[in-house]
């Protein structure tokens, strides 16, 4: 059973909470949570300040826009659920969660508790959206070139510890020129805004796809070997073969080319990114809307 869903702002400070807030001293509670920028650490620090006078055994938070989702402790039959917001703009939805319901004066306590996060919580979002849109590409959402980097070699050693395949492919639009000459500026972003939603849809959601610059992406496949990444690369030229761009009064199609490499233990991102981006040359020179493994 949950408690009533409850919108807390800083405009929403009922009387009974005055007299909660009397009673609780926040102050404590107001300066741990000026001690981090990363929600990660504020909340768990946040659920552990307010477990001192609450007992909870887990809370969940989410914020759809910034996708955001964070479990912590158990999950079980009570629950009070608080919208968080500060004037008009929504901080998300936290979930407080335990075996025994939530008494009234308790959920006065946690409506007071959360008052003193409103503003930590803006902070550390704002701190997340600054994070996320340094590494974004604004055009189409997918990673930038800034964390291939920190990326491969996050994933290089997970492959090395659990002996599991990684491959990269690199991707270039066939005669991107063309398509921007013949349609225009704008018809060419569409195009590689709908090329950038069917390698998603292609991809596994556990794959890293990064725009490199232009009309070039990179896609790291992790637990993949290259007979798996032909397969993926293939069925992702087939799929954008199929694309049928509609835009202003045109409406056309295009292709691509990739290369395609395993990662080895000891590669670096050099070496692998020349090797797949030679295979991709030959892609090019041998006709395009092609997959060459290297
Ligand atoms: P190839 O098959 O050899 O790859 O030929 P190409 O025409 O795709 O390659 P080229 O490097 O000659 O041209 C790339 C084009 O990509 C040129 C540039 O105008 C276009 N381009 C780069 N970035 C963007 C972008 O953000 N939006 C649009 N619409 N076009 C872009
Ligand atoms: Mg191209
Ligand atoms: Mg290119």
């Amino acid at each position: 059973m949950s408690a009533p869903k409850t919108n807390i702002s800083n405009a929403n400070h009922a009387l009974a909470l005055e007299q909660v807030n009397n009673n609780v001293n926040l102050s404590h509670l107001i300066s741990a949570l000026q001690t981090t920028l990363n929600i990660d650490e504020l909340l768990p620090l946040f659920s552990t300040e307010l477990s001192t006078s609450v007992n909870h055994s887990g809370f969940t938070f989410e914020h759809d826009d910034l996708k955001i989702n964070i479990q912590n402790g158990q999950r079980t039959n009570h629950s009070c659920e608080y919208s968080l917001a500060i004037e008009d703009t929504s901080l998300g939805k936290i979930t407080f969660m335990r075996r025994k319901r939530f008494a009234e004066n308790e959920l006065l306590i946690i409506e007071s508790f959360l008052s003193a996060l409103l503003h930590p919580l803006k902070n550390t979002l704002l701190y997340r959206q600054a994070i996320q849109s340094a590494h974004t590409d604004p055009l189409t959402g997918v990673l930038n070139r800034s964390t291939l980097q920190s990326v491969f070699q996050k994933e290089t050693a997970q492959a090395k510890r659990h002996h599991s395949g990684l491959s990269l492919v690199m991707l270039d639009i066939d005669f991107f020129k063309t398509v921007n000459d013949n349609y225009g500026h704008a018809a060419g972003d569409v195009a590689l805004k709908e090329l950038t939603n069917c390698i998603e849809h292609t991809a596994r959601e556990s794959d890293h796809i990064f725009r490199l610059g232009g009309e070039e992406f990179a896609i790291l496949l992790n637990s993949t070997d290259l007979k798996g990444a032909d397969l993926l690369a293939e069925r992702l030229r087939k799929a954008v073969q199929g694309i049928s761009i509609k835009h202003a009064e045109h409406n056309f199609n295009f292709t691509v080319s990739m290369g395609i490499t395993e990662c080895n233990d000891n590669d670096t991102l050099e070496n692998t990114m020349n090797r797949a981006d030679k295979a991709l040359y030959e892609a090019k020179e041998s006709g395009r809307n092609k997959v060459v493994s290297a």
